[in-house]
């Protein structure tokens, strides 16, 4: 039998109580949102906190809103609860494109939008779909609260920004006009980690995009983003050739690696028309 080994167990009710659990613990606490993946890395020994702090309690973290100009996702949001958002899915078709192939119901209605990020994992769908909205991330600690691009959020596989002592409150995504958004993944089964997936985001004015943002997840690609394909759509005219050429440039700059999941020649063919698809479905959206 698969059994952590010991640790001391707290329940916080706001930020400000979770943050002076975390002061109290030092830097081997830990905070545990849904446990589907910091539990399974406790029972396997991968990790070893000495203290959880349960966050699952702290109402103010699991809000959907609109505030000004942002969509605010609370860190404690489930999957399943912001693939149920109507605000979220009018503005950021994306972010249910995601949800609906994250995993299965179980894990959707307990997994939360922070656990997912601050886990990390180099396979991770949210780190993509929120990386081609250009998404900012609210980070709380003892020195106060700072925001950071979603963009600087990875430091690495399974790393982040998020320092001991401190907590991912909110992720915060603009809302731009003329905009419209997609998500395309290929898993080997329902409800598995990706081969590849892609993400993107389009702003159109003028018959001319704007802007573009282009996530790409579990190829290798930095940041989650293909920054160059972003670049080369940025004053074109949306058409086929241009997806094309975008999807090829992403194709090219990211990558994959040979592994369980399949090879890294694969990886990369996937990458570049998983990103072409993305593209033409969030063009289709705008002129919907
Ligand atoms: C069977 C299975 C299939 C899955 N399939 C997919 C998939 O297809 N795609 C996909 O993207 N994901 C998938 N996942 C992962 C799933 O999305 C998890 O919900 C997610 O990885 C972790 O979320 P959690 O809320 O359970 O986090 P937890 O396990 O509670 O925490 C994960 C890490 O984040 C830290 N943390 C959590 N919340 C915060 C916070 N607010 N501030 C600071 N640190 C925090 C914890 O300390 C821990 O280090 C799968 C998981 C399982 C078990």
């Amino acid at each position: 039998m698969q059994v952590p080994a010991n640790f001391e167990y707290e329940k916080a009710t706001t930020v400000e109580e979770a943050l002076a659990l975390l002061a109290r613990h030092g830097e081997e606490a830990r905070v545990v949102a849904g446990g589907h993946s910091l539990i399974p890395m406790m029972k396997l020994r991968l990790a070893q906190p000495e203290a959880l702090i349960d966050i699952n309690d702290v109402t103010e973290l699991s809000r959907i809103r609109i505030e000004g100009d942002m969509l605010c996702v609370g860190a404690l949001v489930r999957h399943a609860e912001l693939l149920d958002s109507a605000v979220a899915g009018e503005h950021f078709p994306i972010l249910h494109d995601a949800e609906r192939v994250i995993a299965d119901p179980v894990v959707r209605n307990r997994g939360t939008v922070g656990g997912s990020l601050c886990q990390a994992d180099p396979s991770e769908d949210l780190s993509a779909a929120f990386g081609a909205l250009e998404a900012l991330a609210v980070i709380r600690g003892p020195d106060g609260e700072r925001t950071v691009s979603l963009r600087e959020f990875h430091t690495g596989p399974y790393e982040t920004v998020v320092g001991p002592g401190e907590l991912l409150t909110e992720l915060r995504v603009p809302i731009r006009p003329g905009g419209s958004s997609a998500y395309q993944k290929v898993e080997r089964r329902v409800g598995d980690w990706p081969l590849a997936a892609a993400g993107a985001a389009l702003w159109l004015d003028g018959g001319r995009v704007v802007d573009a943002g282009i996530g790409l997840t579990a190829v290798r690609a930095e940041h989650f983003v293909a920054a160059e394909a972003e670049e080369a759509l940025r004053g074109a005219v949306p058409s086929e050739e241009a997806f094309a050429e975008a999807g090829r440039i992403a194709a090219e700059h990211c990558d994959p690696v040979s592994d369980q999941r399949g090879p890294a020649d694969y990886k990369r063919h996937l990458a570049g028309e998983l990103t072409t698809r993305a593209l033409r479905r969030a063009y289709e959206r705008l002129q919907a």
